[in-house]
């Protein structure tokens, strides 16, 4: 891997750091994505594949010879357990965090990428067999889509139904796969949200809490916020949220602010770009500058 070097911030710089590429579930290479972030008029992006590194390399050259600022980052896959302090009840859901700056050959890092992307193939198998029983879909249509190595999530599965006709975009297919509906099927071997957090500080990365209480997530306006969950995130070392991100809605992002006020933690705002499987477009919310520099200035690499 080459030396990437932390970028130069301005305090006119547009920057967008949340990005996928073909190592996991975006649409365009690495280069391709870093040349339509120079084109879209951004200065500084981070790629953040799911649970790989692969594509920092390349973004990297090709960063060098666009001008364009890179910062490499990791969206990792963790699972939360938490328990509700009124009725007791035990809930688990899945939590992506935004690694910044780690050190890719972190041993434990490494570990906890390892153990997911293994989950990957037989999840998604798992799901595309419950899918085969009603859509005329075989795992071997799946398998075409991530033949190149690729870190696949459900996505993987969107584009083999829409290679085959039997769906039009990615979202057709989340409104008919997601937790709780019978064709779902959970990661497993994937850490948990507070080790995950620990796993990242360890590697000498940022921990920002991606699209926190995106998509129905949040509780509705008024009532009782999260708040204990999110102090336990804090308290293993969360560094941040990533507030602007067109799924997170407008009150839990005012209580975000809040929350970061209260215990001075960085929030920043990112596209969430996947290239054309996703409307998310390149620079639609961005972090600013004195933000950025703070996580640089806790981040290993550089
Ligand atoms: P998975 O890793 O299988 O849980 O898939 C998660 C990925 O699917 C996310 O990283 C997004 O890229 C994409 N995704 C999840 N939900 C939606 C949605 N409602 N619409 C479009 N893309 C989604
Ligand atoms: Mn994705
Ligand atoms: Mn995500
Ligand atoms: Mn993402």
């Amino acid at each position: 891997m080459p030396t990437i070097s932390a970028p130069q911030v301005r305090a006119s710089d547009r920057i967008d750091l949340h990005t996928h590429s073909t190592r996991s579930d975006g649409r365009g290479t690495p280069e391709q994505v870093m040349r339509e972030a120079a084109a879209a008029g951004l200065n500084i992006v981070a790629l953040t594949d799911h649970d790989t590194t692969a594509g920092w390399t390349e973004a990297t050259e090709v960063c060098a010879e666009l001008g364009l600022g890179f910062v490499p980052g990791i969206e990792l896959t963790s699972r939360a357990t938490e328990t509700d302090p009124e009725t007791g009840r035990v809930h688990r859901f899945g939590v992506h965090l935004l690694a910044y700056l780690p050190d890719p050959n972190n041993p434990e890092l490494q570990a906890a990428m390892a153990g997911t992307l293994e989950s990957r193939i037989s999840r998604l198998q798992a799901i595309t067999e419950r899918l085969a029983e009603d859509f005329d879909l075989a795992w071997e249509h799946v398998e075409d889509i991530i033949s190149d190595g690729r870190s696949a999530g459900r996505p993987a599965i969107a584009d083999a139904m829409i290679v085959r006709g039997l769906i039009g975009k990615r979202d057709e297919f989340f409104d008919l796969v997601y937790p709780g509906s019978k064709y779902y099927q959970p990661y497993s071997g994937v850490p948990d949200t507070i080790d995950a957090i620990k796993i990242i500080r360890g590697a000498g990365g940022v921990p920002v809490l991606a699209h926190p209480m995106a998509r129905g997530k949040a509780p509705e306006p008024g009532q009782r916020m999260p708040r204990e969950h999110f102090l336990n995130l804090i308290e293993a070392g969360l560094a941040g949220f990533e507030v602007a991100h067109r799924d997170v809605p407008p009150h839990a992002r005012e209580w975000l602010i809040g929350l970061a006020q209260e215990f001075n933690l960085i929030v920043t705002g990112s596209s969430d770009y996947h290239g054309t499987g996703k409307d998310n477009l390149l620079g639609e919310n961005l972090t600013a500058p004195v933000m950025l520099e703070r996580i640089l200035a806790q981040g290993f690499t550089g």
